[in-house]
């Protein structure tokens, strides 16, 4: 059961780490490293939820993380496990030793950590080398304002493939992260916001959309970001004078 509010929400206050596919909780950030957010007047765990907004509820279970970074809210990286899975979980990962060894990070640290971000490195790779929480990364680059360098078409392309399911079918590429209630699917990035998914695709995919032109499926399909399906047509001021532009 899709709760559309809060997966607004999310979307809204998620800073993307593209590389690794998480989505930061941008907003506010426990001690401990987990997100929380208010939810009909409660505060409750952001990534928990994150699931219960896109999946359905969790009942008595707790909702665990595959990409073991706590302010990460992305409901593919989440599933659900009992406390002693979380126990076996931590083990397996190193990260009970982990937790131990928490300390605050030097300023030599911040200084690594911050040229490392400006390369492009995903929070995971520059915690591993580190050797701290990929959590604690996290938290401090988004506080400081630091993100990635630009981030280059092909990574986007690959960012859209990562998250569509291919329609075997009708050769439909629909979008498998959040899809608003509309049909049309929503793709989350901190800078520019929520942007309708097929349009982001057909940008990376194709190039600018002029303004005053719509995108629209050939196929029907409103999640469907398949660029082969994707057209532009005028939709508002028909007399703009624009014309769709060839990639270059
Ligand atoms: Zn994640
Ligand atoms: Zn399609």
């Amino acid at each position: 059961m899709l709760n559309a509010s809060v997966c607004d929400r999310i979307a809204k206050h998620t800073e993307p780490d593209l590389f690794g596919g998480c989505w930061l909780w941008a907003k506010m950030i426990r001690k401990d490293g987990y997100g929380a957010m208010k939810r009909a007047g409660k505060y409750v765990l952001a990534h928990r939820a994150s699931y219960e907004a896109h999946r359905g509820p969790a009942g008595h279970l707790w909702v665990l993380h595959k990409c073991d970074v706590r302010a990460c809210v992305n409901p593919d990286h989440l599933f659900l496990g009992t406390p002693s899975d979380n126990v076996r979980d931590m083990v397996q990962k190193g990260r009970a030793v982990h937790a131990a060894s928490v300390t605050r990070l030097t300023a030599s640290e911040v200084d690594e950590m911050i040229r490392l971000r400006r390369e492009g490195l995903a929070f995971r790779v520059i915690a591993k080398r580190l050797g701290r929480s990929a959590q604690a990364v996290g938290r401090r680059l988004v506080k400081l304002g630091v993100s990635a360098p630009e981030i280059q078409r092909p990574d986007l392309q690959k960012l859209v493939l990562r998250s569509v399911e291919f329609d075997t079918n009708g050769g439909c590429w629909l979008w498998s992260r959040y899809v608003a209630k509309d049909g049309y699917g929503h793709a989350c990035f901190s800078q520019r916001g929520t942007l309708v998914a097929h349009r982001f695709a057909y940008e990376v995919f194709v190039g600018p959309i002029p303004s005053g032109l719509s995108v629209k499926q050939s196929c029907g399909v409103r999640s469907c970001c398949n660029p082969a399906h994707l057209f532009t047509t005028y939709v508002q001021r028909p007399n703009a004078g624009l014309a769709p532009t060839k990639e270059t």
